[in-house]
């Protein structure tokens, strides 16, 4: 039986939507109070309210993750309507496609800005206030594109995701006397708003590389964040999940 994490303050970026949504709504059902962090405030508002009419705790916060000034106010936020921060899901992230012909530095950065500074961005921000609760979790969306495969138009993608895991492995020595873990969940191909903007052949295609024979769901996903985000994972760090359905493992 695994330790109730009732009462722990979570902030799940791009919490909207997606994976973000699926993680915002487990966190949600096990008693956390949320807080649902997007650029668009009445999306997080939206998935907030799912959580609160099932008697949880949860709040809608618009912040843009690249930003430092508002990573800041997201992490006081939380503090001041939840009484602390125990757990960060640094989820937010983008997958605009661009071949290297066509991919402009502009493009680069902005991939870069979103997924990855971003990460360093709002873990530094929640940092302080982590550090004050004696113990804490922080879990991020990484990707099996970039860390483990690669494919055609996400060379900033790949990078901005395999950046992340450096990230953490650094992360995780430096916080580990503060009794902090840093972890990644690595998702392979997730049915999320996101992955439908790439169109229905991208989906056909992946559903065939994959032996389980399905796209993972938003839950999947989530399933390994609480898991990291569990107390009994206390003796994980700057380690990773891959949950792909075993779509990296054919030769
Ligand atoms: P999604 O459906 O497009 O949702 C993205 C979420 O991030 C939305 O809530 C969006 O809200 C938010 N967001 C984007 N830019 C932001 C910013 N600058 N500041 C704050 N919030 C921002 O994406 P998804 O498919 O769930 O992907 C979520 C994460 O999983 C990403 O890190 C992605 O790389 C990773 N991932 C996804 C898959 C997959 O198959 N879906 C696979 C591997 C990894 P706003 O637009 O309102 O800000």
């Amino acid at each position: 039986m695994f330790t109730s994490l009732k009462g722990r303050s979570v902030i799940v970026t791009g919490g909207s939507k997606g994976i973000g949504r699926g993680i915002a709504l487990r966190f949600g059902e096990v008693g956390c109070k949320v807080l649902i962090v997007s650029r668009t405030l009445a999306d997080a508002e939206k998935v907030a309210a799912e959580i609160t009419a099932v008697g949880g705790t949860a709040t809608g916060f618009a912040a843009d993750v690249s930003s430092p000034e508002q990573a800041r106010s997201m992490a006081q936020t939380a503090v001041d309507l939840h009484g602390g921060i125990d757990i960060l899901c640094a989820n937010a992230g983008i997958f605009p496609a661009a071949t290297l012909d066509v991919m402009t530095p502009e493009d680069f950065d902005h991939v870069i800005n979103t997924n990855l500074r971003s990460t360093f961005l709002t873990v530094s921000a929640c940092l302080p206030a982590i550090k004050a609760q004696g113990k804490g979790r922080i879990v991020l969306t990484s990707s099996i594109t970039g860390p483990i495969t690669g494919y055609p138009g996400w060379s900033h993608y790949g990078a901005s995701k395999a950046g992340q895991l450096g990230f953490a492995r650094t992360a995780a020595i430096e916080l580990a006397p503060f009794g902090i873990t840093i972890n990644s969940v690595m998702p392979g191909n997730i049915l999320t708003e996101g992955l439908l903007e790439n169109g229905p052949d991208y989906v056909k295609q992946m559903e065939a590389a994959i032996p389980l024979g399905r796209l993972g769901t938003v839950a999947d996903i989530a399933n390994g964040a609480l898991f990291f985000a569990s107390d009994e994972a206390g003796f994980i760090t700057g380690q990773t999940l891959v949950i792909d359905g075993g779509q990296v493992l054919p030769e």
